[in-house]
Parts: structure tokens; sequence; C-alpha cells
């Protein structure tokens, strides 16, 4: 017997629709250097029907992939919404990558036209020669004051847009590629992830479950997250779909000035990694604020971090895990109930871990070779594999012998976990960040918790060297807060009680800063090259 329900197709203008014709009031709010711009969900919705007809006018292809250059905006969302809905395919650049990789990616992606914001024009024009589809260049106002040359290839967006007709949406096949988005690529070259708009659709309830973000028609949510990393961890189309307010920080993503935008916007939610939280502690604390949860993740969130929040910002950090692949989020670690009367200190262990899986996510961490199950038992650890309608299959075209899924049809995310009897994640390293010291395995992760712990430490990065004996041996690099001084011997003390004592890395580096990947995650890569030749003291 078969169900008897419509079976209407999960697309993006389903979203569309439901925030065009119910929630037309809320604002969009996009700060620039010459202050906050604002709109509301109505012209919003109106605008991207034009931009719609942009894109027929430029002719560009049925599913023709459409670039985009630039910081979190209105236009951006303009966009996020137009391609897909036309049946396009909305292709975020990562506006920090090196020049090549760009080059690639749009290649690769071939992109036909890309949308710049004028802060970052000078960043994208000098490679549009080497992108070898693109055949139009749309220049987005967003405060910035790069000079545009006059070439046929470019235009103005808001030209563009004036003599547009809005155009209808509807796509009928949620199997289309709705959008695309390259993950960094810290081996080989940058690997294509294609979603759905059927993944998306589902990705964007998931990310509105209470269990995850819990974006409703009560929130003004602000993405920090870029959109172009990781389509802004999906609050791009979760707050639409929802009602939220949206505030976004444009071009300023100076900590100072993200800071004043959550205080005067009145922002309920936000989003961002660690390294943003980190800097925008300082100008939060002790302010007035409406914020009922920082959502965090992309790195491991140290536990120092999240603490220093509650005591200084009086919410904790909401932690979340996922990837490129997940589209992202996966899984999230709200606290459940029983921990209501639980002590500060277990609270901020729970806190720590990644989380359940959302609902729709199935998790699993196995032996990477033979696939064997790891038991859930907080102690075995084994690769993180996951499962379910928002997490690829396969990428893009990719290189010979790139392989995402499994024999049995799971996903590997390279990441090495342990599950506890509830099945809620802990990270314990990426694979590739892993310390191999005489065929034991030292966590880089737990390290760095313990040493951010410490109360002049402002960051922390641990990266196994050569070792002669034992393989590998961890170096931690320490940044101190500012005006704080400190000696290695001090580190190491503090670090005695909390970790085994084979763990100790041999030796303490005292540098300015850890250097960040496109994405401002820790970049472990460039700090084992720099130190690839450190002799440790024997
Ligand atoms: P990349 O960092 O390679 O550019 P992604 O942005 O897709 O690509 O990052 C995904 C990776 O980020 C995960 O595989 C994991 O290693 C790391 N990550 C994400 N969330 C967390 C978290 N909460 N704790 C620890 N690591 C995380």
């Amino acid at each position: 017997m078969r169900g008897l329900m419509q079976d209407s197709p999960l697309t993006i203008d389903t979203i569309f629709r439901h925030v065009e014709q119910h929630f037309g009031d809320a604002t969009i709010a996009t700060n620039s250097p010459k202050g906050v711009t604002r709109t509301t969900y109505a012209d919003w919705a109106q605008r991207t029907r034009r931009l719609g007809g942009v894109l027929d006018t430029l002719g560009i292809s049925a599913d023709g992939r459409v670039g985009t250059f630039g910081w979190n905006s209105q236009r951006h969302l303009e966009l996020y919404f137009a391609a897909p809905c036309t049946g396009r395919v909305l292709h975020t650049l990562n506006i920090r990558l090196f020049p090549e990789q760009l080059t690639y990616i749009a290649n690769h992606a071939e992109d036909e036209v890309v949308f710049v914001d004028r802060s970052v024009f000078p960043l994208f024009w000098p490679l549009v020669d080497t992108m070898t589809t693109v055949r139009h260049v749309v220049v987005m106002e967003d405060g910035g004051d790069a000079e545009i040359p006059d070439d046929p290839r470019i235009s103005d967006y808001e030209t563009l847009l004036a003599q547009a007709e809005p155009v209808d949406f509807d796509v009928r096949d949620e199997g289309l590629a709705a959008s695309m988005c390259y993950t960094s690529g810290t081996t080989g070259n940058p690997k294509g992830v294609v979603y759905s708009h059927r993944s998306t659709v589902l990705h964007t309830m998931a990310v509105l479950s209470p269990n995850a973000f819990g974006l409703s028609v009560r929130d003004v949510a602000m993405p920090v997250v870029p959109m172009f990393h990781a389509n802004a961890w999906g609050i791009a189309q979760a707050a639409p779909a929802a009602g939220s307010a949206l505030v976004f920080p444009g071009p300023m993503m100076q900590p100072e000035a993200l800071a004043n935008l959550i205080v005067d916007e009145g922002v309920t939610f936000t989003a961002g990694v660690p390294t943003i939280w980190q800097g925008v502690l300082p100008h939060l604390a002790g302010r007035e604020h409406k914020l009922r949860d920082i959502g965090c993740g992309g790195s491991a969130v140290p536990k120092a971090l999240s603490e220093a929040y509650r005591e200084q910002v009086g919410l904790p950090i909401l932690q979340a895990w996922g990837m490129t692949e997940t589209s992202p989020v996966a899984s999230s670690g709200v606290l459940p109930r029983r921990f209501e009367d639980a002590d500060d200190t277990t609270k901020a262990e729970r806190r720590a871990r990644a989380g359940i899986p959302l609902f729709g996510v199935e998790a699993r961490i196995v032996d990477a070779d033979s696939l064997e199950a790891q038991p859930w038992d907080d102690t075995a650890t084994g690769e993180l594999q996951v499962r379910g309608p928002w997490c690829a299959k396969e990428y893009y075209n990719p290189d010979a012998g790139v392989e995402l899924s499994t024999a049995d049809g799971w996903m590997k995310t390279g990441d090495v976990a342990a599950m506890d009897v509830d099945g809620s994640i802990r990270i314990a390293d990426r694979t590739k960040d892993l310390i191999k010291s005489g065929g034991e395995w030292i966590s880089s992760v737990d390290l760095e918790n313990a040493i951010m712990s410490h109360p002049k430490v402002a960051e922390a990065a641990v990266v196994g060297v050569p070792h002669p004996k034992w393989d590998e041996r961890p170096l931690a690099c320490v940044v101190l807060k500012p005006g704080e001084e400190a000696t290695e011997d001090e580190i190491l003390e503090h670090l005695k009680p909390l970790v085994a004592k084979w763990w100790l890395p041999d030796a303490v580096e005292f540098i300015d800063e850890v250097p960040k990947t496109s994405v401002g995650k820790f970049s472990k890569k460039t700090l084992r090259e720099k130190f690839a030749e450190y002799s440790l003291p024997s």
C-alpha cells in the first residue's frame, strides 16, 4: 500500500514564497563603512525576483553557475535565492583563498558570471582573464571605494536590477543542483560539494529545529560565519524560512564592529568560528545585549572560551559540528534537560562536545580500514562517519582516487571522535592533526584545550614535529594575552594535572599569532611547515 499524500518537491523557491507571503515586514540590516542600510523582506523579495530577470538578460545558461565574491550582505542573500530559484547554481567563492585556488575553483565549476563586492574587487579582477568561462562581472556597492575599470565585461548591480523585469520562480525537480561550495582543500585540489534543492530544504528544517539553532519569528539572526563558507551554516536560508530578522556584518568584520552590531541591532542569535568569538569577547564583556545563543563550530570550541562567555557575557557558547560536505550542520550541543541541575563544571564538560547528531543525520565511529564499529564508551576513538539526506555522496568531478563514501554508503569525515553512551560526539582531532608518538596518538585538540585554560593564554595550537625516537612529539605554540608574560615551565606545570605525562609537549614556543586559514581556523598546516625542522630538546 502506498501513502496517499501530496508529493510536493522540496525546492528553495518554497522558502522564498513563504518569506515573501508571510514575513514581508521583517527587516534585513547590512553594515558598511558608511553605516547600516536597512530593508524589509518584502523589498528584498521584489529585488530577488528582478535579479532572476538579470540572470536571464545576461544570458546565463539554464543551469549556469553563478559565482559570488563578497561579504555577508543583503545583496548576497538576493543571489542566494535568485540563482537556485531560476534553476541556476549558486557558487560562493571564498574571498580569502589564494589566487591559484580561486582560478582553479572558478574554472572547475565553470562559473559564467561572478558578482563581486566593490571592496574586494581588487582581489578578484586581476584573476578574471585566468577564469576561462567567466563572461560577466557584476559589481555590488558595499561601501568600498576600489577603482572600477572601464571594461565591457563589467556591469553595475543596481543598474542591471533597475532595468530588469521580475520573474516567477517555479522549480519542479528537487534533485536539481542548487548551489556549490569548495572545501578549503588542506590536501590536494579544492573539492566541490554540490547541494541539491532537496538537501538544502531538509538542512534548513534541521537548522531551524530547537535542538540546533531554533530560529523563529522572535529572532534577530546575525551570521558572522561567511556566506562564502559552507552556506553561512544554513542561516541564510533558515532565517528567511522562519521570518527571523537578519543582520549582516558586510565588510565590517572587525571584533569591535561585530560587538557593536550585536548590541545596537538587538541580535538574539549569531554564529561564527572560535577565533571570531575570541576576538569579540573583550568588546562584548559586561555590555547589555539580547543574545540567547552564540553558535560556534568549524574547529574545536575551547572550553575556556565558552566559560569566559558564560562569565563575562552571560551565556556560554553553543557548539555545533559539521563540514562543507554536510551542508554543513550535522550535530549540536544543546544541553539535555537532565543537565539543568548539574554543576558548572559538568555543564562545561558537556558543552565542550560536538553534541548529538541532528535528527536526519546518523553517526558512527569505526576503524578507518576495517570499518569495524567502535564502542560508544567515550574512550574508544575511530573515524567519524555520517549519513543522511544533507550529507554529500561524492564530490563534483573529483581528482582520481578521491573517495568520499565508504563501500557501505557512509560519508568519511576525516575526523577522529569518541561517542558516549548516548551517541554524543567528542571530536578528538582531525586525522591529519593527530600527533603520532611512539605508535600512540596524542590529540592536539585536547592539549590545546588544556593550554588555553591557563589564565595568561589567549590562543594555543599544538602540532607534531619530527622526533628521531618517537616519530613525532608535540610542540605547543602559545599566544599570550596582551601584556602577559609566561615561561615554558609555567605552561607545562599547568598541564601536568590535566593530561597524561607522555602527552606533555616537548617544547613551548611563544608566538605572536596562530596563523589562520581562509575561513579563520587555526592553520596547523602552516605551523607544521614552519616548525618542520624544529629541533626538540633531547
Ligand atoms: P575546512 O576546515 O577543511 O576548510 P570545513 O569548513 O568543511 O572545511 O571544516 C570541517 C571540519 O571542521 C570538520 O571536519 C572538523 O575537523 C572541523 N570541525 C567542525 N566543527 C567542529 C567542532 N565543533 N569541533 C571540532 N572540529 C570541528
